[in-house]
């Protein structure tokens, strides 16, 4: 039981295949009690009920500061404390660089990496009057290798961005107690691609990891578990791959 008496915040975890909703339930098996956020309302609500009783869903979109605030509002006021904050919610298309429009770029940054952002200063108050927290970011390892996975050169900025914006958010956050870290994935099998994703190119993508397979949403539940429990007390601005070893660097 790592993270028991804790709460913990999760947005984008609705999906039930997702990275979130996954560790939403180790996270549950850990003793701690979790807040949904997802811009899913109906999803949200019955992914927390799934969890079991004294869980949380509620609606927010995470590029919006305002829904942001009145989440953070609401699920401190309903476990009392917060603990830990996943900015998991995230987005992607497959484009090419002249593909993308000018609406296509906002929108991939205002959810992958401005939400980042909105949703931290949403709980930072929170977490800084406790001199305690524990935020972790998604990132990809498209941040890191340019790309060439699934989602284009917008989608690989934005996780970039994620990058810069949470080891800066560690070396400030430090002196008041509060950790943040990231995790870049290589490709977990979600519902994130659609139905885009070929058997053809999985096996492709397969075939260039050490560890011989696709990841699983549970990997990477494995990694945000370790970033929120005490075990990783003296680790922040870290970046965590769970890619399989698809990039040794
Ligand atoms: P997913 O589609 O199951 O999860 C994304 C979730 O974010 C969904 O529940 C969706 O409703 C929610 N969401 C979308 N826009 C939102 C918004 N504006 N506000 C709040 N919630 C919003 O897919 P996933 O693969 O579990 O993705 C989780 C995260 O992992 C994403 O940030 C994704 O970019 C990242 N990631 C995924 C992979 C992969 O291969 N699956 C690899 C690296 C990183």
């Amino acid at each position: 039981m790592l993270l028991k008496g804790k709460t913990a915040v999760i947005s984008g975890g609705a999906g039930r295949r997702g990275i979130g909703f996954a560790t939403a339930k180790l996270f549950v098996e850990h003793g701690a009690r979790v807040a949904i956020l997802d811009i899913d309302a109906k999803a949200a609500a019955e992914a927390a009920a799934d969890l079991g009783t004294g869980h949380l869903g509620i609606a927010c979109d995470v590029s919006n500061a305002a829904a942001c605030k009145a989440a953070a509002d609401e699920v401190i006021s309903a476990f009392g404390h917060v603990d830990i904050l996943l900015n998991n919610a995230g987005i992607t298309q497959p484009v090419k660089t002249m593909e993308i429009t000018e609406a296509d770029w906002h929108r991939i940054l205002a959810v992958n990496t401005t939400g980042v952002l909105f949703l931290s200063q949403a709980f930072i108050p929170h977490m800084r009057s406790r001199k305690a927290g524990s935020i972790a970011c998604m990132s990809s390892v498209s941040a890191q290798r340019g790309g060439g996975i699934f989602g284009g050169p917008h989608y690989s900025a934005a996780k970039a961005g994620v990058l810069g914006l949470a080891k800066a958010m560690a070396r400030e956050l430090g002196p008041d107690g509060i950790r943040v870290n990231c995790v870049t994935p290589g490709l977990i099998q979600t519902d994130i691609t659609g139905d885009k994703l070929t058997p053809a190119m999985k096996a492709e993508i397969a075939a260039g990891i050490p560890l011989g397979r696709l990841g699983e949403a549970r990997d990477v539940a494995g990694a945000y578990l370790f970033l929120a429990s005490d075990l990783s007390a003296y680790i922040t601005g870290a970046v965590i791959d769970v890619n399989g070893g698809m990039l040794i660097h």
